[in-house]
């Protein structure tokens, strides 16, 4: 359950409802607002003059539920806005993993030139073994912040586990929360702490209220700058890496408040289809796309077969914008 209290409560009496009712509190528009799990359907009598609005819910998707706020909330990704009214389609562009700073310097000058704002890049790499590269940790970080200060892009940057949390906000304008850190409490409850936007990532056998529930973690805690990433489940196919689910989409579109952007570069886990994909998931109306691009795809240290050379990349937003015009979206 959600409440606001009335302006007229002080910091002090908030704080001892919200211990009373075991609730989160956290302040929206300089008004106290509570937050209850689900199960709450009631205000409770003793503090029901002091509550100016409440919400009860089925379940725990609350904060991130348009029964709660029906407007698309706006979240930053440095000095770009998303969400909202603004019809923006954000383009973050860059390789899955930072890897020199040749490399990374490349994708930042083509996202420049390409007119993008948004440089990602792994540093912190979640890989499925032990054996593989996996990534090159504070020395990656820095020669993302080096990219951010020389071309004025935002940065956005995995944390593997929570280990290296404090780096990650420190180096990142946007945490990405990956596929197989969605669940991870250090990551989500440090990320709730911070002002920092987070971009959180669907696990491949995540169920859609799962996956709002993880953003729950960071909106209860006090950040609103949250994002929600569609990157493929997994399912019986095997020629493709993953699935997208655009129906899964097209839910969250109806029922929740979060900027939703999409991943088909690790769905597809193959280039030649990232850009009909990107392409599909313009044409829903979306708030971002994420692309994996590298200057030199076959020599990629992770990733390799779906990256898109720069050729492709600049391809693909040119086959990209029209889609994207045709439902009032603006690449950004
Ligand atoms: C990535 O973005 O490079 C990545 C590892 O993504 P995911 O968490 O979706 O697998
Ligand atoms: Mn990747």
């Amino acid at each position: 359950m959600i409440l606001h209290l009335n302006p007229s409560v002080t910091e002090a009496r908030a704080a001892e409802i919200a211990t009373g009712m075991n609730a989160f509190s956290i302040k929206k528009n300089d008004i106290h607002v509570l937050i209850t799990g689900a199960s709450m359907k009631n205000v409770p009598s003793e503090y029901e003059n002091e509550v100016s609005e409440s919400w009860a819910f089925d379940n725990d998707i609350q904060l991130a539920s348009k029964k709660y706020q029906s407007a698309k909330r706006e979240v930053k990704i440095g000095d770009v806005t998303i969400g909202g009214d603004t019809n923006n389609t954000i383009l973050i562009g860059g390789p899955c993993s930072v890897e020199s700073e040749e490399q990374i310097r490349q994708s930042a000058e083509l996202l420049k030139e390409m007119g993008l704002t948004s440089l990602r890049g792994g540093c912190y790499k979640p890989r499925t073994s032990p054996y593989s590269f996996q990534g090159m940790g504070l020395d990656g970080l820095k020669l993302l912040a080096k990219m951010r200060e020389e071309y004025g892009l935002s940065v956005v940057t995995e944390a593997r586990d929570a280990t290296h949390i404090d780096q990650i906000i420190e180096y990142s304008d946007v945490v990405q929360v990956g596929a197989k850190a969605m669940y991870d409490q250090g990551i989500l409850r440090a990320c709730a702490k911070s002002d920092r936007t987070v971009l959180i990532k669907r696990g491949f056998g995540t169920t859609l209220k799962e996956f709002v529930q993880a953003a729950e973690f960071v909106l209860s805690g006090g950040n609103d700058q949250v994002i929600l990433c569609e990157r493929g489940l997994r399912t019986f196919e095997t020629n493709t890496r993953f699935t997208l689910d655009l129906c899964g989409v097209a839910w969250l579109q109806e029922h929740v408040n979060l900027p939703v952007i999409l991943d088909p570069s690790h769905a597809m886990g193959l280039a030649f289809g990232v850009t009909p994909l990107a392409k599909a998931c313009a044409a829903m109306g979306i708030d971002g796309l994420l692309i994996e691009t590298h200057p030199n795809p076959k020599v990629a240290k992770s990733d390799a077969a779906q990256q898109l050379d720069h050729a492709q990349f600049k391809d693909m937003l040119k086959q990209v914008n029209p889609v994207a015009a045709a439902v009032g979206y603006k690449i950004v």
